[in-house]
């Protein structure tokens, strides 16, 4: 049984209660980070702390994190859990008012902070070298995906649809255009360069793209940061997805079509390579 955290205390997962009347349950009133854990240390958590505090601040949760105790929380749970490769999921809503109603709740309402650990392979994921097979379907998500909110029927139904066409995974689209994949943003490359939309309130400002876009540059290799449509990514030379957990992960099929060879790309390998040097060096 794993042990979880939840409002200070580490607790085992069955005596984890959270009420009824909490804002997360009711209004889907919360925000989230997944941050991965890779021999035992933390991806990104610079990025995902600071991601979490612009999340809280739009939403005006009332709570300012606190990073090194955030950091402490993190590596004391994957340690309690053995997770040395996996995710660790935190959760934030605006807590518990005792009633449901859709002002907010007092400022000093405590918030409710959950953590819990997911054992996953990451570095040797199968898809990683299989590639994933993505749909496209209609963006009918609310206007600001920038901001991780725990607010992911839409995502979940999707993938859903996706699942039952016989494909992995969804990339979601507005007049045409690609948005992003249900929980990953979404690349294509084209005679060498690598094309993938620009950060705006449409789409999550994931961490794992700010960093492979880095090591792109690191490479030499050419970005647009700009809409493409899904003729566009029909016509591809590689197509890939970045997440957390995913890394870079190749497409190998958009609709039933094939994606350029039909086979993961060299561009994605590539930059999956120098991102997790990167990312190791820097991990915590
Ligand atoms: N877009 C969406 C909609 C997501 O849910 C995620 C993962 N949470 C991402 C992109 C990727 O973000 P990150 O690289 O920070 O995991």
């Amino acid at each position: 049984m794993r042990t979880v955290y939840l409002n200070g205390e580490f607790v085992p997962e069955n005596e984890a209660n959270v009420s009824i009347f909490d804002r997360g349950f009711l209004f889907a009133d919360g925000v989230y980070e997944v941050t991965t854990v890779v021999d035992g240390k933390l991806i990104g958590f610079e990025g995902h702390i600071q991601r979490l505090q612009r999340s809280l601040d739009e939403l005006k949760i009332p709570h300012k994190v606190d990073r090194d105790k955030m950091l402490e929380i993190h590596k004391e749970i994957a340690e309690r859990n053995n997770v040395t490769e996996g995710m660790i999921y935190l959760q934030i809503t605006r807590g518990n008012p005792g009633d449901r109603d859709f002002a907010f709740p007092p400022e000093d309402t405590p918030v409710t902070m959950v953590l819990f650990t997911q054992h996953k392979n990451i570095v040797h994921a199968k898809s990683l070298e299989t590639g994933i097979k993505v749909i496209s379907i209609e963006d009918l998500r609310w206007g600001r995906r920038d901001i991780k909110t725990v607010q992911l029927l839409y995502p979940s139904l999707a993938k859903m649809e996706a699942k039952s066409r016989g494909a992995d995974d969804a990339w979601m689209m507005q007049d045409g255009f690609v948005t992003e994949g249900t929980s990953n943003n979404a690349y294509i490359v084209k005679d060498g360069t690598i094309i993938t939309r620009h950060l705006s309130n449409d789409i999550l400002h994931g961490i794992t793209r700010k960093s492979v876009l880095e090591c792109a540059r690191m490479l030499q290799m050419k970005v647009e940061e700009r809409p493409f449509t899904i003729e566009e990514a029909y016509a591809a030379d590689e197509a890939f997805v970045t997440s957390a957990s995913g890394f870079a992960n190749p497409v190998v099929e958009i609709d039933g079509k094939a994606v350029g060879t039909g086979k993961p790309g060299a561009v994605s390998e590539k930059l999956r390579g120098l991102y997790l040097e990167e990312n190791m060096k820097a991990a915590v």
